[in-house]
């Protein structure tokens, strides 16, 4: 069974119980997982408050916290092979996937590194006599709940930017993918990361992700998951005043104008969609194409998405397994919906014989006229799933574009830059993409949503704001 990390040590579980770790690509159990509770997550939290409050990490120079977070993204480098295999079992990542998922979370760390000296506070014009200034400095301890779709990623961007700030960290992964987490926090250890600046407990959400959001002796709360959990941290958070980051769903929007480069467009958008499964918050979900370009768009892209491949992460195809069965069901659901309300589906791609009858395999689908009121134009399918239907104007664009409840990423496909703009304007979204679309986009670029999709900025400089606190200090010198 793996362990806790706490205090740059491997500890057991208070409870004694463990969680079946599967892998997706032939759901057979491979390991066992500690199953964290509370009181795994109160050590975890002592352990955090003990780094930070003039404990080790705390006196550490930002230059200092800097070159640790460079020397991990260089040890990640290091064990790049171990991470992608890891992940690629844990997640049932096709080989690319996983690679790229773990050269990104060596990124996070050392874009992160680079920053921890740059975070530096104002002085402000005040009355004659006194100096104002204003420093920006850590929460104290950060908890980070991180998904199983991009656990590498996504604790990288959440904690890199929290360690940056000066934050020791707890972090709860989901129970599906924690594998290389712990691997890493390892790695940190072993870099030379003060005892207590980085611990991991594992553990289901209702446990030990509840008993993390409901602690004692944590400063600031960092989510990304469902807007359904959102919620639950959020009302947890708002009972002790604690701020929170909530990076939720999306239901994200490809427009696509008849003057678009279709040679450009149309691979990068086939891409977001089966980037992951489908099973990304900033899968590009929604195709909305002008009326007049409508059915040569649908024959487009259809056409590639027929020539899909899907199987197991080792085959490194085109899509992987999605991470377990209850998302097959989930997906599933959906196209069965969809038939039984007979929309019309315009392209599948295909399951690999060799793909094991026990994994879990979704086909790629394109369908077209989906009703904007539709359970698939509204909800989040996390699966290869992508929904078509077409507008008349720009007008028309915005409107339906605006129609979820979402608002985390869009893309706009247009050769009219006047027009391009505009819509990135009129879309309510925290990021958007012209004839390009980076499905979250880089490091550097700050990330989140609006409306349902959450609140705060993680990724980029942006995020250190977001982990720090502004105090302002005034002197009357006279
Ligand atoms: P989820 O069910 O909300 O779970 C997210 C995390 O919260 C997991 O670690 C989960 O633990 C934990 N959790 C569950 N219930 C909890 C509770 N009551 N208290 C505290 N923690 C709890 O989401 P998911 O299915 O893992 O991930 C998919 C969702 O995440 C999608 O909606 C997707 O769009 C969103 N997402 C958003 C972003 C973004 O940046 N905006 C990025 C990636 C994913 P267990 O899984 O161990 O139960
Ligand atoms: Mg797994």
């Amino acid at each position: 069974m793996t362990t806790h990390f706490i205090n740059n040590e491997r500890v057991a579980g208070s409870s004694g119980e463990s969680i079946p770790v599967l892998d997706p690509s032939d759901g057979q159990v491979f390991a066992h997982l500690a199953r964290g509770n509370a009181e795994d997550i109160r050590k975890a939290v002592a352990a955090a408050r003990e780094a930070t409050d003039g404990g080790a990490w705390s006196r550490l120079a930002p230059m200092q916290r800097g070159r640790l977070l460079h020397k991990l993204s260089e040890s990640i480098l290091a064990h790049h092979d171990e991470l992608t295999h890891l992940e690629m079992r844990d997640c049932g990542k096709p080989v690319k996937q996983a690679k790229a998922d773990t050269t990104a979370v060596a990124r996070y760390f050392e874009y992160y590194a680079g920053a921890c000296d740059k975070l530096h506070g104002d002085t402000i014009p005040y009355t004659p006599g006194f100096a104002v200034m204003t420093f920006y400095e850590p929460h104290g301890v950060t908890g980070h709940i991180i998904p199983w779709n991009y656990p590498m990623q996504i604790f990288g961007r959440s904690v890199g930017g929290a360690l940056a700030a000066g934050n020791a960290c707890v972090v709860k992964p989901a129970e599906d993918a924690c594998l290389s987490l712990l691997r890493i926090a390892e790695l940190a250890a072993a870099c030379g990361f003060p005892d207590g600046a980085l611990n991991i407990v594992t553990g289901y959400g209702h446990e030990a992700g509840q008993g993390l959001a409901d602690a004692v002796g944590i400063d600031h709360i960092s989510f990304t998951g469902s807007a359904r959990v959102g919620t639950i941290i959020a009302q947890s958070a708002a009972t002790r005043h604690l701020p929170v980051t909530l990076e939720l769903g999306g239901k994200s929007p490809q427009i696509v104008f008849a003057d678009a480069d279709l040679d450009e467009a149309v691979p990068v958008i086939v891409n977001a969609i089966i980037q992951n499964a489908g099973q990304t918050c900033s899968a590009g979900s929604r195709l909305l194409v002008e009326a007049s370009a409508y059915e040569r768009v649908l024959e487009a892209v259809g056409q590639r998405i027929n020539a899909l491949k899907v199987g197991p992460a080792a085959m490194d195809l085109d899509v992987g397994p999605l991470i377990r069965a209850n998302q097959l069901e989930r997906v599933n659901g959906f196209l069965s919906g969809a038939k039984a309300a007979n929309l019309r589906t315009i392209a599948q791609g295909s399951i690999a014989t060799e793909a094991p009858a026990t994994g879990f395999y979704a086909k790629p689908t394109l369908i077209a006229d989906v009703p904007v009121d539709a359970k698939l134009a509204q909800d989040e399918v996390f699966g290869p799933v992508l929904s078509a239907m077409s507008f008349k104007d720009e007008a028309d664009a915005v409107r339906l574009a605006n129609a979820t409840e979402y608002g985390l990423v869009a893309g706009v496909w247009t050769e009219n830059g006047g027009r391009g703009m505009r819509m990135a304007r009129a879309v309510k979204s925290g990021q958007v993409f012209i004839n390009n679309y980076g499905a979250g986009g880089g490091v550097e670029l700050p990330f989140g949503g609006v409306k349902s999709s959450g609140y705060g900025r993680e990724k980029g400089f942006e995020a250190l704001y977001g982990f720090s606190v502004l105090k302002t200090v005034v002197v009357k010198h006279g």
